[in-house]
């Protein structure tokens, strides 16, 4: 059991910056993912949280106790780099005690370790199998019940599901997230992917180009993004960014689109200039009414709903309606929003405007 506090950690290779300056808290048994596109920095962080990279400064502690200069063995954290990584020449259970044996543990008390691990992620028919033959899916179990017989504070994982095809990596990060579930041990994750970081996280931060862009809950990161780029790589399609030029002077001001007042919360004082209105695609209403209107480009049937393409005044715009809402393409439809859920921002920073 395990709560990391980073505080200010920094990480330069020569004359380039990796992660700046960071802080975040990864709070006791939480599944905690550090999310970003590639080259963000996630696993530069990860790697120093384990001890396997030293940062150039800040610091890392582990249940109060500074370790950020501390080698990766007085750390007593497990890395799943690849679940796949396993010993092809021994067999499950050998694979699973190792850990323990060259710890020096007797030999009864590693039969009694590793019986406890396989039963707890059901492998224990396997248990003396050779490792070659076994499928994807008993061979990721094997890797965890290696990580997991050590019994250490907290487990790191970089992107352990990449090399899996969708249907099997979907159910690997079920399996995954139910282990997390029973054990509740600390674990950091690192992805691309932000479906993956949205189903399993308690926790998620957000990385672009070394820097912490947001640091939530899945929900808060999703409804109230920080910055533009956030709103962009969280969800599919992205949030819409309709650009205008207005001024936002009180509590609730309204963005005129088409000579329509449209009432946008929470908003910082006055900004002035180019400004950027965010809606999610399911957040936009198609209808016959309503001055600001738009043209439908193209309509992508998804089952229980389709996207719709328009355009508007303010830029392309694509709506998650109902499937069985009639639209046709050159259509000009009402565009309605619903306002709770709009986000401004404020175009030259990115920064949304709370
Ligand atoms: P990916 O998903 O591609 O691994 P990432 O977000 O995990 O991306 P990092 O691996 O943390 O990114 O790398 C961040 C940046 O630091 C990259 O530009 C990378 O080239 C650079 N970098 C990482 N390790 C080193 C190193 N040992 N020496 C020099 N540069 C490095």
């Amino acid at each position: 059991m395990a709560e990391i506090v980073i505080r200010n950690l920094r990480k330069e290779f020569g004359a380039f910056t990796a992660v700046q300056s960071s802080s975040f808290t990864i709070e006791d048994g939480e599944f905690f993912m550090l999310l970003g596109p590639s080259g963000c920095g996630k696993t530069t962080t990860l790697r120093m949280i384990a001890g396997l990279e030293l940062p150039t400064s800040g610091e890392i502690t582990i249940d109060g106790e500074d370790v950020s200069q501390r080698p990766a063995s007085q750390r007593d954290i497990a890395f799943v780099f690849q679940m796949f990584a396993l010993y092809p020449h021994m067999n499950v259970r050998k694979n699973i005690s190792y850990p323990l044996i060259s710890q020096g543990m007797p030999g009864a008390e590693v039969k009694k370790k590793v019986a406890e691990v396989a039963s707890i992620l059901g492998i224990t028919d396997i248990l003396d199998r050779p490792v070659g033959g076994l499928s994807g899916g008993d061979r990721q179990r094997v890797a965890l019940g290696r990580a997991i017989v050590r019994n250490p504070k907290a487990f790191m994982m970089d992107e352990p599901l990449g090399a899996l095809d969708a249907e099997f990596r979907e159910h690997m990060a079920e399996e995954l997230r139910a282990l997390h579930d029973r054990m509740h041990a600390t674990t950091v994750y690192v992805t691309h992917d932000q479906l993956e970081a949205m189903q399993m996280g308690d926790k998620i931060v957000v990385m672009n180009h070394g820097v912490i862009e947001q640091f939530g809950t899945p929900q808060a990161i999703y409804d109230k993004p920080a910055t533009m780029f956030v709103a962009e790589f969280i969800g599919s399609p992205p949030m819409n960014f309709l650009r205008f030029k207005g001024k936002v002077a009180d509590g609730a001001t309204a963005v005129e689109l088409g000579g329509e007042p449209i009432m946008v919360p929470r908003q910082r004082q006055g900004s002035e200039g180019d400004l950027v209105l965010g809606v999610r695609p399911e957040h936009v209403i198609l209808s016959d009414e309503g001055a600001y209107r738009g043209e439908v480009l193209a309509t992508e049937y998804l089952g229980t709903t389709q996207i719709v393409t328009l355009m508007t005044l303010n830029g392309e715009l694509k709506a998650r309606v109902p499937s069985d809402q009639v639209i046709h393409a050159g259509e000009r439809v009402g565009l309605g929003f619903n306002a709770r859920t709009l986000t401004l921002f404020d175009a030259a920073s990115g920064r949304a405007l709370v």
